[in-house]
């Protein structure tokens, strides 16, 4: 069956909110501490973040990191141990869910089982005292944004996974949210149907120029695909928070050069530095790298001192042992990806890090085998050691 698209139109109707210059959610030095005494422990730290109106922020991270403990906090599902939770100004951190006009989708879709699509989609609306006249439109109008407008009848076991999630987006959007709320929408849906989904879930966005989305993912392709920043948690704090771009050319912290896109990070000694550029000292070489400018995380590049030199995988080359210059390695590990064999070696010169390298194609590789291994021009951009 052809997927369903998200439709746009039916939106164009929909009022735009009032102007504010508040954000649309505020974040402000939250904590949460599940249990009590010293059984408490702490999901989330001094959690800090602005989202502005129309903006989609991405809260990415490995599991446990707090990432859905700081979304149920926002949507009033549970209760910040410090700090207070703002929508458009407002503060609502002791309001009742229901009274915070959210539009929450779970991983789980959370659908009513006995209830039908319409039913599911209406629930909200009925909740919050919509006149019965106004339900059915507006039903409609969210099944028609998700590409389910043939299905108001239908049982929730009566549809695809797929089909359930598009049913818990429209049932909350159907209450016209100023601020959507996402925890690992895509995460229950299989590869292929996640592609598409997530396909959907960028045409909704640009549906919604107003909405401000906040979406809880462990995926990094998803965040790279939908968000406007992503929040990088780790270990129950937000560890930086940036545009995509910058975050991937530039990470301020080793954890995330790590876990946005799997970097490696060479142990230097930082020597010159000239501007945006330095020399480092990475085993027995001295190669250039970028030197971002301190001031947006990062640190004062001091001559002497020791930073980490962050490669993508993709970046470093195999070569003849006998390049000059060549860095010498052997090879750990040779896993065929598809497009790439992914070669995890020991650099003689650096021996207490594991390189990951991307060879293209399927090129078969002898365990313990040595290799050079060319650096790029520059090296890689230099991340803080610490
Ligand atoms: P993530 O969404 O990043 O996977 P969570 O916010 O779900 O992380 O969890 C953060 C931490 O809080 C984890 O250690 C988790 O085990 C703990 N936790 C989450 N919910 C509860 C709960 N209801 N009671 C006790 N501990 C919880």
């Amino acid at each position: 069956m052809a997927q369903a698209r998200v439709r746009t139109a039916g939106r164009r109707s929909r009022p735009r909110p009032v102007e504010s210059s508040s954000p649309a959610i505020v974040f402000d030095r939250v904590g949460v501490s599940y249990g009590r005494g010293r059984k408490a422990s702490r999901a989330l730290i001094d959690f800090s973040l602005r989202v502005a109106a129309g903006e989609t922020v991405a809260l990415l991270g490995p599991s446990g990191s707090g990432k859905s403990t700081a979304l149920n906090a926002l949507a009033g599902f549970v209760r910040p141990t410090s700090g207070t939770v703002r929508l458009a100004g407002r503060d609502v951190t002791s309001l009742p869910p229901a009274r915070r006009g959210i539009g929450v989708v779970l991983q789980s879709y959370a659908l009513f089982p006995h209830m039908s699509v319409a039913d599911n989609v209406a629930f909200g609306l009925r909740a919050q005292k919509i006149a019965r006249r106004d339900i059915t439109p507006r039903v409609a109008e969210a099944l028609d944004m998700v590409g389910m407008a043939d299905y108001q009848k239908r049982l929730p076991r009566e549809l695809s996974g797929g089909q359930q999630q598009r049913v818990a987006i429209a049932r909350a959007l159907a209450i016209r949210p100023a601020v959507l709320l996402l925890d690992e929408p895509l995460a229950a849906l299989d590869a292929q149907l996640r592609q598409s989904m997530l396909a959907e879930l960028q045409r909704l966005k640009e549906a919604l120029p107003d909405t401000a989305m906040l979406f809880v993912t462990h995926d990094q392709a998803e965040a790279l695909a939908l968000a406007d920043r992503i929040a990088i948690m780790n270990d129950a704090r937000l560890m930086d928070v940036d545009t995509a771009e910058n975050l991937w050319k530039r990470p301020p912290t080793s954890f995330t050069a790590a876990f946005l896109g799997g970097a490696n990070l060479l142990p230097c000694v930082v020597g010159r530095v000239i501007g945006n550029s330095a020399l480092v000292d990475v085993g027995t070489r001295t190669v250039t790298a970028e030197a971002p400018q301190p001031g947006f995380g990062h640190a004062d590049w001091a001559p002497g001192s020791a930073a980490l030199l962050c490669v993508r995988p993709h970046a470093v080359q195999v070569v003849s042992t006998r390049e000059r210059n060549a860095l010498q390695a052997k090879v750990n590990a040779a896993v065929w990806r598809g497009s790439v064999t992914r070669l995890v070696v020991t650099v003689d010169s650096v021996p207490d890090v594991l390189v990951d390298v991307d060879v293209p194609g399927h090129t078969p590789f002898e365990i313990g085998s040595p290799v050079g291994l060319r650096l790029p021009e520059p090296a890689g951009v230099l991340v803080p050691a610490t």
